[in-house]
């Protein structure tokens, strides 16, 4: 059995490592040169826990290799992977382009029955789009079978979400196509993993809904955390106090600057739309996106309240992907707040443990810094912005003897503060008091 994965982005090279792993001989395939000759160099273009070792392993055992020619993989594969990026267009709706690219080239280049599978994030009726696509461009006596098969995997822990997924989403109609992912899935079966097997059209669905549910319990917490700041109450208390209740879980119930990355504010948009296109409105997902945006704009105003004059202040910035373990900072709210700081004026210094690069990319006024004590020498401010672990036990005293003025503001919540309050700081959390230095 051959496969050919289309798009080697972060879903697509996880995926791609991973069914190696399971012993499958795996051509991933990009349209983006520069990507792929990195990757035949031993290259790993993205930062994820894992992945350069799965790959250099795996290509090492001759069952991973890359390639620009999609043509060619398509040709010599049973089953074809989809997993390229479908971004948010203006209208909130996901933008198709890449689908269909792929779709077309397939159906060029159908000369056998093959299983094409979507991996990508795609609305409901996007299986039939693709069908439709390889059905006119190929010859029809070969035949094919469509399935959606939605990624769950996360960001930071991505191989092992793959490799031990919560349950795996297989939709299609078609039984060979059936028979065909569930031997491909076949070591995850053996593992005791849950499999839910659908129409395309339910698991197209699962993945907007689930996504959608997984950001409102984020926009949830922050109403709850802007409350508590204005009625004494501590959202740490709260949050632990409803997440014990089994039917809630602690689980994404954690106050912040609000969802960011490449998937749940485009999913959730997408679902919007997906519910206005067909005469609905999907009221609780547009107002966990207004609850988003409004997070992130409150939180601003907390930092530049923090200060006398934002304009005249230096603001040392840690962290700026959207999560901890990558260096994906799109979307990101730190990106989003830093602009904001920019804007009124104020002097950025900034460090990510792997998304400098990136960042630099987007903000080319801002001072990079190669740890976090150079971003907190004779800054006005620190602001934490992502809850990497390298900032969680940092020398507070060093830390405040490098600073002009003794002030954190946590958007992480990841310190405690009286233990703030005791080294001396100035400390604002989010949906907690803040602390005067003891
Ligand atoms: P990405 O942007 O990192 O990678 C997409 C890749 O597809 C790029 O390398 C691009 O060059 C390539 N591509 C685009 N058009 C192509 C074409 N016609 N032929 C060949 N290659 C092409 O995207 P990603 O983060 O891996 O996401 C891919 C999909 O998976 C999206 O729909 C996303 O919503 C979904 N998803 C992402 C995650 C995540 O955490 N990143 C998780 C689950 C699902």
């Amino acid at each position: 059995m051959k496969i050919c994965i289309v798009g080697t982005g972060y879903v697509g090279l996880v995926t791609g490592a991973c069914l190696a792993d399971f012993g499958i001989e795996v051509l991933a395939v990009d349209k983006d040169v520069d990507k792929i000759q990195q990757l035949q160099a031993g290259k790993i273009p993205i930062y994820e826990p894992g992945l350069a070792t799965l790959v250099r392993k795996t290509v090492g055992e001759g069952l991973l290799s890359f390639s620009t020619d999609i043509g060619s993989a398509v040709e010599v594969s049973s089953s074809i992977f989809i997993a390229v990026g479908t971004p948010p267009l203006p209208d909130g709706s996901a933008d198709l382009q890449f689908i269909r690219q792929v779709a077309d080239s397939i159906s060029r280049h159908l000369n056998s029955y093959k299983v094409i599978v979507t991996k990508s994030t795609v609305p409901l009726g996007t299986g039939k789009l693709i069908g439709d696509i390889v059905a006119q461009g190929s010859d029809s006596s070969h035949g094919f079978g469509i399935v959606s098969n939605p990624e769950f995997l996360r960001e930071g822990s991505a191989i092992e979400d793959f490799l031990r997924p919560d349950r795996v989403v297989i939709g299609t109609a078609d039984d060979r196509a059936l028979q065909t992912m569930l031997d491909i899935y076949s070591p995850l079966r053996r593992a005791g993993v849950p499999f839910v097997t659908t129409d395309v059209e339910s698991a197209e669905l699962i993945k907007y809904a689930s996504n959608s549910f997984l950001a409102t319990k984020i926009s949830f917490i922050n109403e709850i955390a802007e409350l508590c700041e204005v009625s004494g109450a501590d959202v740490e208390v709260v949050a632990e106090g409803m997440g014990l209740d089994q039917r809630i879980g602690n689980r994404f119930l954690r106050p912040g600057p609000g969802f960011g990355g490449s998937c749940f504010p485009k999913d959730t948009s997408a679902l919007a739309r997906i519910s206005r296109d067909r005469g609905l409105r999907s009221r609780i997902v547009e107002s966990v996106l207004e609850v988003n945006r409004h997070t992130r704009k409150r939180l601003l105003d907390k930092i530049v309240s923090a200060f006398d004059k934002v304009e005249e202040s230096a603001i040392g910035v840690l962290g700026l992907s959207f999560k901890p373990d990558t260096d994906d900072i799109r979307d990101s709210p730190a990106i989003d707040i830093v602009a904001g700081l920019l804007e009124k004026g104020a002097k950025i210094k900034a460090y990510d443990p792997a998304a400098n690069a990136a960042g630099r990319a987007v903000l080319p006024t801002v001072t990079f810094c190669e740890g976090p004590y150079e971003v907190a020498k004779e800054v006005d401010g620190l602001v934490i912005m992502t809850e990497w672990n390298q900032f969680r036990k940092l020398d507070l005293d060093r830390l405040r003897s490098l600073m002009r003025t003794p002030l954190v503001i946590d958007l992480r919540n990841i310190y405690d503060p009286n233990d703030m309050a005791t080294a001396g700081f100035r400390y604002l959390s989010v949906g907690r008091a803040t602390k005067q230095p003891a």
